[in-house]
């Protein structure tokens, strides 16, 4: 046995720890790397995770401690998970016990078995003479159970309890005489024949060389982008490729930015496919994490399907990885400790394994139309839409030349009649929930401010409060101004004032709406769909959400409320969001036989984003903006990582990161920026600030932070603060 196990544990220290084997070797044995182990740690004891074994320690050997037991037999990552989990804290330079915290359901953390087991029961070989002799002749309900067990050979809980609500009082009756037994079985992995319950349409040409091209690599490490228009059959190539990994008896891994927001998408999955499926996101409870992680665990799942951290889950064979909507920001972790792209860590994890990752979008990211013009990236596009379906028009509003009536233009309001008259539905999109942004004192000026935040308060009128949507704080609406005394007045709008706007224009129309506060529950998202569905409602307003992979075969026409916000933002990324946005809410029209229509309303109609977004489409526009990144050198021309950090004092949020400054020797082609406070600096009572570092070339950037940052976790002025680096970050504030 190995002398020391290096053990990553769940601490914000950027280290493993080294122990002893467990004194008594017990069952277990020695802990194979990927295996957990309970170990003393200060006066707790932790669950952590082995990562290597090695036959000597820096530290002194009366100073070790051994293993106090071994809670897996077989590791509880396979080598592939493990690795990935491995090189993403490398990579992110993050603590590699947090890392496998965050990649792991909770209850793994706390102990549970990461194997779930079965209880069976089987008729003896006693049993069996005994029903063969007509026994038990005076009990039909015993005899039936035996009788049962006997010609399928077991059956376990679940059939059991689907056949009957009473056997349990027979089947104790038969253990009495030892006629059955019971056992808890480990379940085990079928992989049975996998059916394709209907067979998808006859493919397009398009869609046929995209499957063709992503087949030929199916035994090897390819990089693709999907790239088609909203509509274009995407998913139905992402089926036909799973179809044949399954066929090969290995599995499909796909992500997905936000699951609820998709519920469509896992209808399809389960329509087409008769094989188990492992769903994972954030809003299982704990149990049911447990369950998908070790269906997936165990190879009982074919599909895994799920949101960012599903990329780390354990999956015997894998064969493909998806990743839908790539350009999407929710597939980035931004928020809390360990930050990482998912996207990204499925491409390593595609190139460990051997197997082609599909990155599927409309609008994908610069990044990766960067990846596909230097080489690295195959490129297959879908520019039709099958059957009828025809692209939309896009149309631009001068909101300076015509009347507006609560945010809504008059051409708008005219084109919204129309479509209804010709019984076509609406969309209208806003980015902004509540009923207005702002809520003032038209005799003062006094705006309601929000005290923990450098943000006004949102008006929500129906609810009567007063919100911050950046720290959630919530007060009551006040009837006048708290400084004068006069009337307050709402400014601007927000979904919620846009509906009853919409209401008081077309009162004879059924308006739905969806935005965070209309979709709180589960199920309220699918009845707003099941509204739109039926054609009870005629308009749709909504934020984002609206944006995202619904298919409203009806909808003629998608109105753009204000296109403005994303114009003038200090992000450097704040044009590709905003082109991708209005390209995404735009696929949502004509996606029927009936063509749609798109207005965006504007102030800025001669605004070269929008202009050349019109004129060029999406890839004009990527193509004007990778330009604009090269000269400028941000992503993908460069590597940049931002040393983040946010305390209760402005300053102490600046002193902190001036002092890692000072204490940084960055090499030639290493260059930092900062510190700066965010531009929204105090966010829920904190303040916050940053420090970004930039290079050209990605070994001189990490090089640079794997010296820096031991350095920097020392500096006194860091247990002041909470800081966190992100590395490959995608919002800059
Ligand atoms: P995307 O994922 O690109 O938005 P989908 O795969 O959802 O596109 O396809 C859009 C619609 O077209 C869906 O209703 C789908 O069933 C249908 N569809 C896809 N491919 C075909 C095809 N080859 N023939 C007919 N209909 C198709
Ligand atoms: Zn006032
Ligand atoms: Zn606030």
């Amino acid at each position: 046995m190995p002398h020391v196990f290096r053990v990553a544990l769940d601490t914000p220290l950027r280290r493993l720890f080294d122990y002893l084997p467990p004194t008594s070797a017990g069952a277990a044995g020695a802990p194979a790397p990927g295996a957990r182990v309970r170990v003393p740690f200060g006066r707790q004891r932790l669950v952590g995770m082995v990562v290597a074994a090695a036959e000597r320690s820096d530290v002194p050997p009366e100073r070790l401690k051994p293993i106090l037991e071994v809670l897996d037999r077989q590791p509880v990552l396979d080598a592939a998970a493990l690795e990935l989990i491995v090189w993403a804290a490398a990579y992110y330079h993050h603590p590699l016990g947090e890392v496998f915290a965050g990649a792991v359901p909770k209850a793994l953390r706390l102990g549970a078995s990461a194997t779930a087991s079965e209880e069976r029961w089987l008729a003896t070989d006693a049993g069996a003479a005994a029903f063969q002799a007509g026994e038990p002749s005076r009990a039909p309900r015993q005899r039936a159970l035996l009788g049962f067990l006997v010609q399928s050979g077991g059956a376990s809980t679940a059939e059991l309890n689907e056949r009957s609500g009473t056997w349990r009082e027979a089947a104790r009756a038969l253990l009495a005489r030892e006629w059955i037994a019971s056992s808890e079985l480990a379940l085990v992995s079928h992989a049975g024949p996998t059916i394709v319950r209907v067979p998808g349409p006859a493919l397009l040409s398009e869609q046929s060389m995209a499957v063709d091209s992503v087949a030929a690599s199916l035994a090897q490490f390819g990089a693709f982008v999907l790239h088609g228009i909203t509509g274009s059959g995407k998913t139905e190539v992402y089926l036909r490729l799973i179809e044949r990994v399954l066929a090969a008896g290995r599995r499909a891994l796909v992500l997905v930015p936000e699951i609820g927001l998709t519920p469509q998408l896992l209808t399809r999955f389960r329509a087409r496919f008769d094989a188990p499926m492992a769903v994972l996101h954030s809003a299982l409870t704990d149990q049911e994490r447990l369950g998908a992680w070790r269906d997936a665990f165990s190879g009982h799942a074919r599909i895994v399907l799920g949101t960012r951290s599903a990329v780390f889950a354990p999956l015997p064979d894998l064969g493909l990885i998806v990743v839908d909507e790539e350009h999407d920001a929710s597939l980035k972790q931004h928020e809390g400790g360990f930050r990482y792209s998912a996207r990204d860590l499925a491409l390593v994890r595609a190139r460990h394994a051997q197997v082609p990752v599909v990155l599927g979008s409309a609008t994908p990211s610069l990044e990766t139309l960067h990846n596909v013009a230097t080489g690295r990236y195959t490129l297959l596009r879908l520019q039709r839409r099958p059957a009828q379906a025809q692209p939309p028009v896009l149309k631009l509003v001068d909101l300076r030349a015509t009347a507006v009536q609560s945010g809504i233009s008059t051409p708008a309001v005219l084109a919204i009649e129309r479509h209804l008259a010709e019984a076509g539905q609406v969309l209208v999109f806003l980015n902004r929930r509540g009923y207005a942004p702002t809520l003032l004192c038209t005799a003062c000026g006094w705006i309601a401010p929000c005290r923990e935040c450098d943000a006004r308060l949102t008006v929500h009128l129906a609810a009567s409060r007063l919100r911050c949507h950046h720290c959630g704080a919530d007060s009551p609406l006040p009837p006048r101004c708290p400084q004068c005394g006069f009337t307050v007045k709402s400014v601007g709008q927000g979904t919620e004032r846009i509906e009853q706007t919409l209401g008081s224009l077309f009162p004879q129309a059924s308006i739905a709406r969806l935005d965070r506060d209309t979709v709180r529950r589960r199920g309220d998202m699918e009845d707003v769909m099941r509204r739109m569905a039926s054609g009870e409602a005629h308009i749709l307003v909504g934020t984002q959400m609206v944006t995202k992979g619904h298919d409203f075969p009806n909808v003629t026409l998608v109105v753009v409320l204000n296109a403005d916000q994303g114009l003038f933002s200090t992000d450097f990324r704040a044009p590709e969001r905003l082109a991708q946005t209005i390209v995404q809410v735009a696929g949502r029209a004509g996606r029927g036989s009936k063509a749609g229509e798109v207005l965006i309303q504007t102030e800025f109609p001669e605004h070269p984003l929008l202009t050349n977004l019109l004129a060029a489409g999406y890839d004009g526009f990527a193509r004007a903006a990778l330009a604009e990144r090269a000269q400028a050198r941000w992503p993908p021309f460069s590597r940049l990582a931002a040393l983040r950090d946010s305390a209760r004092s402005a300053d102490a949020a600046l002193v902190f990161l001036a002092e890692a400054r000072k204490l940084a020797r960055p090499p030639r082609g290493v260059r930092l920026l900062g510190p700066v406070p965010a531009a929204m600096a105090k966010r829920a009572g904190r303040y916050h600030a940053q420090l970004l570092v930039e290079s050209a070339d990605r070994g001189h950037l990490h090089g640079f932070l794997d010296e820096w940052l031991p350095h920097v976790e020392e500096l006194k002025s860091a247990r002041a603060v909470r800081w966190s680096l992100d590395v490959d970050p995608i919002e800059l504030f």
